[in-house]
């Protein structure tokens, strides 16, 4: 993995902001950072492994420590939380071994017999949109679902029941803990302690959106300045850009 050039991760934003989806920005970024690997296969590892590589990234480009402001669901009061990368790294790799396992699963329970496999962002992308929480959950499993028995009977995926249905949800979660990251908070005031999902895509990518919107508005600024072609402000060094930037202001 490499950081990309400021060109690159431009596109990359570009792109991820048209996409209708998280799955799609979070792909967007990958593909810019992750040169050695073919879009289809980024697209094909399992939520957590991609979710490790984004974390990967977001070190890179912005240092270990996370910030993130969120309210106590007792007293509503806001808390200004910090903790770093490391803090909710699960797995230390998203490599082979993970990936062996996401390719089989398997589950028996009160006489079902069900094969299946960790989701991955194409099944994801695959969802679809506006459904409830058990909807989606649902369609996740008719996509990963290999083999669904009940008893000798074979079964689809619309026959499992609820119970099933949450206990296959649960085994994903188990077996790809990266990609369900969740933080364990404590209110300063309150004392109350709760655990709180922590999703890398929308985080990091907001990130992205920011450093986007601050490169362009430097672009814009030089090249009014200077009048500087775009391309040639993006070749400069970070550095070099906010030299100028520097003089401007002087
Ligand atoms: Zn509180």
């Amino acid at each position: 993995m490499q950081v990309p050039s400021t060109q690159d991760l431009l596109a990359a934003w570009e792109h991820g902001r048209a996409a209708p989806r998280p799955t799609g920005r979070a792909l967007a970024l990958l593909s810019a950072a992750c040169v050695d690997m073919r879009p289809d296969q980024i697209a094909r590892l399992t939520i957590g492994a991609r979710d490790h590589l984004l974390l990967t990234l977001r070190r890179k480009m912005f240092g270990a420590r996370l910030a993130a402001v969120t309210r106590c669901p007792a007293c509503q009061a806001n808390l200004e939380m910090e903790f770093d990368a490391d803090d909710i790294v699960v797995a230390p790799t998203g490599g082979t071994e993970q990936q062996e396992r996401a390719k089989g699963l398997s589950l028996r329970l009160d006489g079902y017999d069900i094969a299946f496999r960790l989701p991955n962002s194409l099944d994801l992308l695959a969802l679809p949109g506006g459904g409830s929480v058990d909807e989606s959950k649902r369609h996740l499993i008719e996509r990963v679902l290999q083999r669904a028995l009940h008893g000798d009977r074979e079964i689809s995926a619309a026959e499992l029941p609820r119970a099933l249905i949450d206990a296959l949800d649960q085994q994903m979660s188990r077996a790809d803990p990266q990609g369900e990251v969740r933080l364990n908070l404590n209110c300063a005031e309150c004392e109350a302690n709760w655990r709180a999902p922590f999703d890398i895509v929308s985080y990091f990518w907001s990130e992205i959106d920011a450093w986007a919107i601050g490169v362009l508005r430097d672009v814009h600024r030089l090249a009014r300045a200077y009048g500087w072609p775009e391309g040639d402000i993006l070749a400069l060094s970070p550095m070099r850009r906010q030299c100028y930037l520097d003089m401007l202001d002087a």
